[in-house]
């Protein structure tokens, strides 16, 4: 059961606000916002998108503070309803939507809070996401930090030993015999330096920031689009709860982002692809070894680090008295 990952988590009493109402814009304001986000889209040269288990709901993954969410319900005894199995769920509309999107560039990069592998499963590219809670379809060598990519979820949370060891014969590489581990960050666990240094810079270049199904209550993930802000760059939250950031957003549109993603895809004039198993590298048989790392890059950080030196340099910094206001 998908849910049950949280139970492997350590007891923590700081979960922030739970179960506030959820609100639904009128199709009418809907459709209008939805059009203001695509004219956006295709006007930005950066667009960053920051997603939480809001985007998972639809695909029977239950979320965490929602009014039905584990952290709401277990403050009330009760567990959710929905009991899928992480192999059972597959990417909903949403995943399908920013595969497509960072495929063809309209989305340079997507930083997840989500454990549940969906993205990874909807055959996005490496290159095109940060997963700062960790993946259950991941498992990490403690010895040479290299990631790859599991056929089934790993059995423990929490960074745990998985008792078994980093084989490089699967992988075509040098003998290495590290200790392999899963990649769940437990609530006292720091995020994983490489994630959150390319999040960070991609935050900062980008001059669009789109948040979508999360309420932003854990950070650092939740400052992060504060950084598109501090730069000048816009801030667009799509959720049902409000937020923590709303306040702070240029347009905030309250609902379900399934239909939000259908209506700004159908405006930009691209077609949602559906979920195929055959580009989902957890259902793949006979992996190239290549295929199945999911480790980061050090010259993607080099890359981006000298983007960023050159679009957040003082001298270069789109509006200045409005992010000095912000701050
Ligand atoms: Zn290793």
């Amino acid at each position: 059961m998908s849910c049950n990952y949280a139970d492997g988590l350590s007891p923590y009493e700081n979960k922030g606000v739970l179960g506030l109402d959820e609100k639904y814009d009128t199709t009418e304001n809907l459709q209008l916002k939805c059009g203001i986000l695509t004219e956006w889209i295709n006007t930005s040269r950066h667009v960053v998108i920051h997603t939480g288990a809001g985007i998972s709901t639809s695909a029977g993954i239950p979320d965490f503070r929602g009014p039905s969410g584990v952290w709401t319900l277990e403050k009330k005894g009760l567990k959710p309803k929905s009991n899928i199995s992480f192999d059972e769920a597959v990417p909903t509309k949403t995943h399908m939507a920013l595969k497509k999107l960072t495929e063809i560039g309209k989305v340079k990069f997507i930083i997840s809070q989500n454990i549940d592998g969906l993205h990874l499963r909807s055959g996005i590219s490496r290159l095109n996401i940060a997963e700062l809670h960790g993946n259950i379809f991941i498992e990490q060598c403690s010895k040479c930090n290299k990631q790859f990519i599991r056929n089934a979820p790993t059995p423990t949370v929490g960074k745990k030993s998985l008792g078994t060891l980093c084989a490089p014969e699967r992988y075509g590489r040098r003998p290495c015999r590290g200790q392999m581990h899963d990649t769940i960050l437990d609530w006292e666990h720091h995020l994983p330096d490489e994630d959150l240094t390319l999040s960070d810079f991609h935050s900062s270049v980008a001059d669009l920031s789109i948040c979508l199904g999360t309420s932003l209550q854990i950070i650092p993930s939740a400052n992060l689009p504060l950084f598109t802000k501090k730069y000048g760059g816009r801030l667009v939250i799509c959720n049902l709860q409000p937020t923590k950031l709303d306040k702070q957003a240029d347009l905030v549109i309250n609902g379900n982002v399934d239909n939000i993603m259908t209506i700004v895809m159908k405006n930009l004039q691209i077609q949602i692809p559906d979920y195929d198993s055959a580009f989902d590298p957890t259902k793949k048989l006979n992996p190239l070894p290549i295929e199945m790392e999911w480790s980061i890059a050090s010259r993607q950080i080099k890359d981006l680090k000298e983007l960023y030196n050159i679009i957040c340099s003082p001298g270069n910094r789109k509006n200045k008295s409005k992010s000095r206001r912000e701050k």
